[in-house]
């Protein structure tokens, strides 16, 4: 009974930045879990290898070339997939870009605006446009990948514009699930630590920020997408049946101290 909560059989599923890291990882767990998924990446060679990557796994899954913060090309990938599938269930909106290290009082109109761009606006538009769908048919789950930084501000590198761009995710989240609970449309969120990918791989070639990472972190470790990944399952189907407007923090243990 518990462990079918799990299972989206039938279930159709997106999944934004899907063709990598902690995206890549969230399109297996759903898939694995029996969801058509759609991985949404902006770069085509990267969504590619993601499905490819999978395929050799056992797993058929699509790809969309969508740029987030392109608002018609999301709403017309939003039409694509319910011409296509009939339905959309599962929206991850795990899209972010970190262009970390730079202080406050240094950062240039265009850095500011691309990362609310990415990380918020483009949010806010995948909500919208597969939000939509979801609410005509009286259902849907959206899982948005916020981060640890909504809540605090991380040292020694100085990410203002980030930070405050994961806090507006965490707050629309709230915001929506207060709006569509009643329609049957949940909308929760994820806030991870630091995790081994791409985003950041800056820290590799710098000691003293990886100890002050660790260190700041209980559990002395970083995570691993498949850490995320098992989170946003969780939150995507019936287990989480009662949860609207939560932001499960996912953090080793950082935000305690
Ligand atoms: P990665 O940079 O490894 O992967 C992000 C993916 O999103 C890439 O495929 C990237 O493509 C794609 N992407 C970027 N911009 C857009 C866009 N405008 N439209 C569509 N796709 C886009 O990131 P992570 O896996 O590390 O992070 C995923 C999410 O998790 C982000 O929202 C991040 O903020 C959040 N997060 C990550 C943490 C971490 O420590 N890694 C910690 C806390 C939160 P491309 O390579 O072409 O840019």
């Amino acid at each position: 009974m518990y462990l079918e909560k799990l299972r989206l059989d039938g279930k159709v599923a997106l999944v934004t930045g899907g063709g990598q890291a902690i995206g890549l990882a969230s399109v297996e767990a759903l898939a694995e879990a029996g969801a058509k998924v759609i991985i949404a990446d902006r770069d085509g060679a990267i969504a590619e290898t993601g499905r490819d990557s999978l395929k050799a796994k056992g797993y058929d899954v699509d790809i969309a070339i969508m740029d987030v913060t392109n608002s018609a090309r999301v709403n017309e990938v939003a039409d694509e997939v319910i011409a296509k599938h009939g339905h959309i269930d599962v929206l991850v909106n795990n899209a972010g870009i970190a262009r970390s290290m730079t202080p406050a009082e240094t950062v240039t109109d265009e850095h500011w605006l691309n990362v609310i761009d990415v990380n918020l606006n483009g949010t806010f538009w995948c909500c919208r446009a597969f939000g939509n769908h979801m609410l005509k048919a009286g259902r849907g789950s959206i899982v948005n990948i916020g981060s640890m930084s909504g809540f605090i501000v991380n040292k020694p590198q100085e990410q203002a514009f980030y930070n405050a761009s994961k806090a507006g995710v965490h707050h629309l989240t709230k915001s929506l699930a207060a709006e569509w609970g009643a329609r049957g449309v949940r909308v929760n969120a994820v806030a991870p630590t630091y995790i081994n990918t791409p985003l950041n791989a800056f820290v590799k070639t710098d000691a003293k920020m990886y100890d002050a990472w660790i260190g700041g972190t209980p559990m002395a470790r970083m995570g691993e997408v498949e850490e995320i990944a098992s989170v946003v399952l969780f939150l995507a189907g019936d287990a989480a049946s009662l949860m609207t407007g939560s932001v499960v923090v996912v953090d080793g243990g950082y935000t305690c101290w």
